[in-house]
């Protein structure tokens, strides 16, 4: 089981690492990885669960927020009321097309890696096309926007050494690009 003590924290070089494609059928290792990255994401969002192992609540994790520098990520994201409205663990994913429409959370945004709170407005595209591997190796091309769109860019952009503060404008964190979709 995964606890917050194995979630590598800002600062850890493997945050800022380009990570590495894996190549098919998955390494076992790397099965159980993605196997383990949802069910922290499915115990960080029961409240019981949540409470008895103190996990911070997530709606996307990176391999390498676990120490390992390769190319998958799991995202378990809810709507406002709590169901789910996107469940997948991305291997080698790529956004292949996004808007040029920006989109941000109302509320900014919030990192497992990161402890302390970041104030200001990520603008990411309000829409992506992403394609990617399953875990069994299917290729799969999907079309995202709003709020699974701004997880999916949140959780690529660890597989490329990004944290979300690096979007966030440092002299106007405020200050948003015309026609930006607010998300509350
Ligand atoms: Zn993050």
């Amino acid at each position: 089981m995964i606890l917050m003590h194995d979630i590598v924290r800002d600062g850890d070089p493997v945050l800022r690492q380009i990570a590495k494609p894996l190549t098919f059928p998955l390494d076992r290792h790397y099965l159980k990885l993605a196997h383990e990255m949802m069910a922290y994401l499915i115990n960080s969002q029961d409240p019981k669960i949540a409470e008895k192992h103190q996990l911070r609540a997530g709606v996307g994790l990176a391999a390498p927020q676990v120490g390992e520098s390769v190319q998958m990520a799991a995202l378990l994201v809810p709507d406002n009321d709590g169901k789910i409205i996107f469940k997948e663990i991305y291997v080698n994913p790529k956004i292949i097309a996004e808007s040029t429409r920006q989109a941000c959370l109302e509320e900014g945004e919030g990192c497992l890696s990161v402890d302390k709170n970041i104030d200001g407005f990520v603008p990411r595209p309000d829409k992506l096309t992403i394609r990617y591997q399953t875990i069994e190796g299917e290729q799969k091309t999907i079309h995202l926007k709003d709020y699974p769109a701004i997880v999916s860019s949140h959780e690529i952009d660890h597989l490329n050494g990004h944290l979300f503060y690096d979007r966030i404008n440092s002299k106007t964190p405020f200050e948003l690009p015309e026609n930006t979709l607010v998300i509350s």
